[in-house]
């Protein structure tokens, strides 16, 4: 009834089994702030990480719902292995196998596989929603392109290797549109060009790094740039088409948080009594676990959907995506802080996960793109029409189409 095949049902079970470990650490990881490199070295030996990368690249050729199957079993028990599962399969790496030269896919799959959780960079302190606002330049000298600019929330800052930058790409002088420039920071912190310049204190996912960055003329060969079909113009809408594979992860992340908290309420609710009866017997919490369980299997079911929609380049339905992001990040708020509720004080204690899971959910409606605006975007697609955000949006719309 799931609808998964018999090898897709062994790979969630293999991946169940060593997020038993992920679990065992989860809570170390949250406390220390520590990335989880022994946790990623497994992962990436039990080759969970470049899942997707495709055979003739050395990987197993997976699809994205194989990841999302690996993704939601580690995020039920460490969401940090969750976000890292994710980034390794789907994201940066999806744009880089769909648009990128040989060289670059190789060497792509080739960090993956060994476990590199590639970061994507485009926030900006003053281009959050509006990413298209951004003001890092890459102005090209010569065969190579010049980088310069600041980013923020960047995701693995510090602890990636690969990093995939958008930047306004300047050509004699003029602007072009927004590039994809790859750059890889090895365990040096070389190029000295891209600084680590603070990692930001978080809410939640405390084990995954969020980092500001700098670039103060950071070099980029020519060959380093991820040129996706259609020009400098039309190049960022389909770079930024890999966020849909990003977001069906992030939404995944979101999914397993949720399943993982609702599975510890209702083994709480059977162990604990109260009154001289389990308290599961109450029906204010049975009623919280039934909407909890309705809500998990909803998410799932928008999830699953929008990973079977990945066409050959393994990019998802933009609409399916943004529906599932939207839907499971606002589940996984709600359905973590009920099952802390059925916990009662115990939950709220840092001896006991509960609170962390909450912690852990309240970021998924806000990064890699926000409720707000996915529900925007999501509109777009079903009235078939732009909703420009801009103050003269609807003005330009009008005056190119003379209506
Ligand atoms: P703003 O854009 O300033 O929005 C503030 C509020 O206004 C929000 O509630 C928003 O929904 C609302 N709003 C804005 N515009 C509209 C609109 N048109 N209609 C309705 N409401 C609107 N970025 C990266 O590039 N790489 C990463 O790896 C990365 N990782 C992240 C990890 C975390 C944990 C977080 C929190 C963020 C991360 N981000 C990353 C940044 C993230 O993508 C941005 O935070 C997000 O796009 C929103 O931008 P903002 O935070 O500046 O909010």
């Amino acid at each position: 009834t799931d609808g998964l095949t018999q090898e897709q049902r062994a790979l969630r079970d293999r991946a169940r089994e060593l997020a038993q470990e992920a679990a065992a650490q989860a809570a170390e990881t949250d406390r220390s702030g520590q990335y989880p490199w022994l946790m990623v070295r497994k992962m990436a030996e039990a080759g969970f990480t470049g899942l997707t990368i495709p055979k003739e690249w050395g990987g197993p050729g997976g699809s994205v719902l194989d990841a999302a199957l690996v993704v939601e079993e580690f995020s039920k028990a460490c969401a940090v292995c969750g976000r890292i599962a994710v980034e390794a399969n789907m994201g940066a790496v999806g744009a880089i196998m769909a648009y990128g030269t040989e060289a670059q896919k190789k060497l792509a799959a080739g960090l993956v596989l060994a476990g590199d959780k590639p970061a994507i960079c485009i926030t900006e302190p003053e281009a959050g929603s509006a990413a298209t606002e951004m003001a890092t330049t890459a102005e090209r000298r010569g065969d190579r392109w010049i980088i310069n600019g600041r980013k923020t929330w960047i995701t693995g800052g510090g602890v990636s290797r690969l990093h995939l930058i958008f930047a306004r790409v300047v050509e004699d002088g003029a602007f072009k549109g927004i590039g994809g420039f790859l750059v890889v920071r090895d365990e040096a912190g070389k190029p000295e060009g891209l600084i680590v310049s603070r990692r930001i204190p978080s809410l939640g996912l405390c084990g995954m790094p969020e980092a500001e960055l700098e670039f103060s003329e950071l070099e980029v060969a020519d060959d380093m740039v991820l040129r996706a079909p259609g020009g400098w113009q039309r190049g960022f809408g389909r770079l930024i088409d890999a966020y849909n594979g990003q977001r069906v992860g992030a939404a995944t992340v979101a999914l397993g948080l949720a399943a993982g908290a609702y599975e510890h309420a209702v083994g709480r609710a059977n162990a604990r009594s109260q009154f001289g009866r389990p308290i599961a017997e109450f029906q204010g919490l049975g009623w919280m676990l039934a909407d909890m369980s309705i809500e998990v299997e909803a998410a799932r079911a928008l999830v699953h959907r929008a990973a079977r929609s990945a066409g050959p380049a393994g990019f998802p339905d933009r609409l399916a995506a943004a529906q599932a992001k939207v839907f499971a990040s606002e589940m996984a708020i709600r359905v973590t802080n009920g099952a802390l509720q059925v916990w009662g004080a115990a939950g709220y204690s840092k001896d006991n996960p509960m609170e962390r899971y909450l912690r852990d959910a309240r970021m998924f409606a806000i990064a890699g793109g926000t409720a707000q605006v996915l529900r925007t975007q999501v509109a777009e697609q079903i009235l078939g029409r732009k909703l420009p955000q801009t103050r003269d949006g609807f003005l330009r719309i009008i005056a190119e189409e003379g209506a």
